[in-house]
């Protein structure tokens, strides 16, 4: 039987505690009065974020503490991983808005302590049934404007979140989402304070936020962003949630939460003189929207058993190439990661991610007949290791290899092609309970504020997301994977991951960056694993993200000796396009029930680690 739903009337808020608000002007002190009236006292005291906690009964770490809370609250009342991973995305869906939310899709891999089995739930959004390989092809033949896409109904695809949370709750967890979104509502109708990582992407969003006036009325304060430490509420989205909780998704996919969807990407309100695409999408098209269990992908590293997403993401098999790559070079040197200095570790890794990153981008997409096992398989990558030279980094682009089965040769056979274009935001958030079950989850809606247009009445963006297909094939007369079908799901960076050892969980791991993320979920293994670094120093260290292109370096790794050392090799490190590359989240489960949850130090203004019961109080 389905637990009660008392302790969600408790909830959160008694927790926290709560403090004043800052709210200037009278009519802004009026609606904070009826707020305050109608929902109770706002959220307006977060838990501190500490970075790393190390404890007993279960753990969560993601980028936000009221995300945290809410799933270390559902381990305390007895629900297990997938219960407090539904619990604290939905709480994700209202303080990070521009990240992540039902307007997205994302990947929640899963490990059953139960079964012992990893699987997968792909959650990634859908192309309308009109879409084909032009769709964004202007009448010249020409890609579209990236940009212009990206703020349009054209680059909405049908959201997987919603659906994604009833499967992980169906199928893994043992409360409903009637009990694990009220937090999450709770939170978007007594409201929570802004903090600088909220102020600073609403600021940065702001000019195209004034595009479309619903999106101005939820997320701006008299067109500009809300300031530090004000109360932000959000009573439309929680008035979804509630619908969502009360009728079940469908009221989503096939309600009037779709259809409102709908209305709104094929017809986009917008600002006085802004014109942007329409969409496609159909309300057949939300009703065909599935999220779809699918298995892992693996590979064996160092001993440990490191499991994925598949496609539609590459993020797992470009992982996992990488790590298969780094084992090859360490043969071919006889040196291992863990003995080499820094310098010679990062132009491993370096060279190691551009060559996942050029197989990555010519063999995985949404389509039939991905190589994946010969993509992820220890021989591919012996001989992609061939090209290795512990001297020099290779010229880029590094040509694709031929996964095909045959790794007698060494002479790469492929073309060389450039990296496409992606985003940089997203969230990632773990959860591992007291079973043994453990929950590796990233979800986004793409680029920063997604599509920038929020549903009308109903409080949440709509994804970017197919601006994720290549606009046009990335090499003449090389077949492309990732070009717009329909139906078809956008190839994914996103690298949610779960590693076992000896059969047990010992890890999980992801974060957010667009094509980065695979970079950084590959560094962080790697610095754990073969550094030597405590999981939350894996998670600060200065990150190297090269796609087989300029590397980005965060940090001052650039400036560094070591960055020097790596110029003198060849690579070409340049700073990234923001402050900061990815912001991660990590779970170390270890001996005897207890766990160290881990998150950023230097990124994104911190992240939020939890146990259940920490050391210092047992
Ligand atoms: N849309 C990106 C992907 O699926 C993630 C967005 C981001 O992290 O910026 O790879």
């Amino acid at each position: 039987m389905r637990a009660s739903l008392r302790y969600l009337a408790l909830g959160l808020t008694g927790a926290l505690g709560v403090t004043g608000t800052a709210l200037g002007g009278s009519a802004a002190v009026a609606r904070e009065e009826r707020q305050h009236e109608r929902h109770g006292p706002p959220v307006a005291a977060e838990p501190p974020k500490v970075p790393t906690m190390t404890g007993s009964g279960g753990a969560v770490s993601s980028v936000d503490p009221l995300a945290s809370q809410a799933g270390i609250d559902v381990l305390e009342r007895g629900g297990n991983a997938a219960d407090a991973a539904v619990a604290a995305a939905a709480v994700l869906g209202v303080t990070e808005p521009y990240s992540a939310g039902i307007g997205g899709g994302g990947f929640f891999v899963h490990y059953d302590a139960g079964t012992g089995e990893v699987r997968t739930i792909d959650g990634r959004e859908t192309a309308p049934a009109t879409y084909t390989e032009d769709e964004f092809l202007g009448a010249d033949g020409e890609p579209l404007d990236f940009a212009t896409v990206v703020s349009s109904g054209k680059s909405v695809g049908v959201p997987g979140t919603p659906a994604t949370w009833e499967a992980a709750s169906e199928e893994f967890g043992t409360m409903d989402l009637d009990r694990l979104l009220r937090p999450a509502e709770r939170i978007a109708a007594r409201g929570f304070a802004v903090d600088e990582n909220f102020a600073e992407q609403t600021a940065q969003s702001a000019e195209r936020f004034r595009m479309f006036p619903e999106t101005a009325q939820v997320f701006l304060r008299d067109g500009e962003a809300p300031e530090v430490g004000t109360v932000f509420r959000n009573p439309d989205l929680a008035r979804t949630y509630r619908t969502i909780r009360t009728h079940g998704v469908d009221a989503f996919y096939e309600g009037s939460i779709g259809r409102a969807v709908v209305d709104e990407v094929r017809d986009p309100t917008t600002a006085e003189g802004v014109d942007v695409f329409a969409g496609e999408l159909t309300e057949d098209d939300v009703a065909a929207y599935e999220a779809v269990f699918r298995d892992p992908v693996s590979t064996e590293y160092r001993g440990l058993d490191v499991y994925g997403m598949g496609v539609p993401s590459s993020g797992g098999i470009a992982v996992a190439e990488t790590l298969n790559l780094l084992e090859a070079y360490d043969e071919r040197t006889g040196e291992d990661l863990s003995e080499v200095s820094e310098a010679q570790y990062l132009h491993r890794f370096s060279e190691a991610t551009a060559t996942a990153f050029a197989d990555r981008n010519r063999w995985v997409g949404d389509v039939a007949g991905v190589p994946v096992e010969e993509l992820t398989s220890q021989e591919f990558a012996d001989e992609r290791a061939c090209l290795f030279d512990p001297a020099a980094a290779l010229p880029r682009p590094i040509p694709f290899g031929e996964p095909d089965g045959d790794y007698a040769a060494c002479a790469p056979s492929g073309a060389r092609q450039p990296e496409a274009a992606g985003g940089v935001s997203t969230t990632h958030l773990n959860v591992a309970d007291r079973w043994g079950n453990v929950v590796s989850y990233t979800l986004t809606i793409e680029q920063t504020g997604g599509s920038g247009i929020t549903v009308p009445d109903h409080g949440f963006l709509l994804n970017n997301e197919l601006t994720d297909f290549n606009f046009a094939p990335v090499t003449e007369g090389v077949k492309d994977p990732n070009l717009p079908a329909p139906g078809k799901r956008p190839r994914s960076s996103m690298s949610p991951t779960i590693i076992l050892r000896d059969g047990e969980p010992w890890m999980s791991v992801g974060t957010p960056g667009g094509a980065t993320i695979i970079t950084t979920v590959g560094q962080i293994i790697t610095g754990h694993v073969d550094r030597d670094l405590p999981l939350v120093d894996a998670i600060a260290a200065p990150r190297l993200s090269s796609r087989n292109g300029p590397e980005e370096a965060d940090l001052g790794l650039a400036d560094s000796a070591v960055g020097r050392q790596l110029s003198g090799l060849g690579h070409e490190l340049v700073p990234p396009p923001r402050r900061w590359i990815g912001n991660a989240s990590a779970i170390r489960i270890l001996e005897q029930g207890r766990f160290t949850s881990a998150a950023e130090t230097e990124r994104g203004y911190g992240g939020s680690a939890m146990v259940v019961r920490p050391d210092r109080e047992r």
